[in-house]
């Protein structure tokens, strides 16, 4: 089994890409983030020991994010491998998911810091699918309709804010980026442009895949 890992900074695209070619690899998306966040919502130790970093933009301990990543990859769906949103973030969860199975490619979505926070501060989803919007760069066709799925209930995260922000993008340059040059040694590592329309990157993630 072969693995996927999308990286790169808060709101550089991983998850609106992730939706995209999940047809194309048939890889489920798995999403530390939105596996913390479920973890929150349903008030588990593992939710209660993480808001305290989330809330603040620091990254929650490593080895509560390994043991997340050794059960979910026990699942069925996860047989032919994954594609990981926002995993591993530092080089001890990266050594762990070496151990743990083979990852293929390293897609490194990178947009300048300074475009970060509008992407970040415009972000919602839909509550019904998971479906990612944004207010001005990529809002739904009809307003307050979601396009995939018709709902018309919507959210925003607590932690998409321009304070909690700067502290997600020191903790990426910091304990994250260091990575980079860990994956590019192996060299499976492959630069996309994310700065750019969102149709373009998924053409060239899609290609780096092949
Ligand atoms: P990540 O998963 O990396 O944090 P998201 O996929 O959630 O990022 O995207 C962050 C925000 O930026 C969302 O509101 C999304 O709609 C928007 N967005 C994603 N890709 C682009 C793009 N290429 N250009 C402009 N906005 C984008
Ligand atoms: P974004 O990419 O928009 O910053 P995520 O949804 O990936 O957001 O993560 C939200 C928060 O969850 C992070 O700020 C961090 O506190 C925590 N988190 C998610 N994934 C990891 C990880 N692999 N390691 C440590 N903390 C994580
Ligand atoms: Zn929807």
């Amino acid at each position: 089994m072969e693995s996927i890992v999308l990286f790169g900074p808060a709101g550089a695209g991983k998850g609106t890409q992730a939706q995209r070619i999940m047809d194309s690899t048939g890889l489920p998306q798995v999403s530390t983030g939105d596996m913390l966040r479920a973890a929150v919502s349903a008030g588990t130790p593992t939710g209660v020991e993480a808001k305290k970093y989330m809330d603040a933009g620091q990254l929650v301990p490593d080895d509560v994010i390994i043991a997340l990543i050794k059960d979910r990859i026990q699942e069925a769906d996860a047989v032919n491998g994954v594609m990981f949103d926002g995993f591993p973030r530092t080089i001890p969860q990266a050594e762990a998911l070496a151990n743990i199975t083979e990852v293929s490619h390293v897609i490194a979505i990178e947009v300048p810091d300074e475009r970060i926070v509008e992407r970040i501060c415009g972000r919602f989803t839909c509550s019904e699918c998971g479906a990612v919007y944004h207010d001005k760069f990529n809002p739904t066709t009809v307003e307050g309709m979601c396009d995939t799925c018709g709902s018309e209930e919507f959210k925003r995260r607590a932690d998409d804010n321009a304070d909690t922000v700067m502290s997600r993008l020191s903790a990426y340059h910091e304990q994250t980026s260091p990575l980079a040059e860990w994956y590019q040694s192996i060299g499976i590592f492959h630069i996309i442009n994310g700065d750019r329309e969102i149709d373009l990157i998924t053409e060239d993630i899609l290609s780096a895949l092949k």
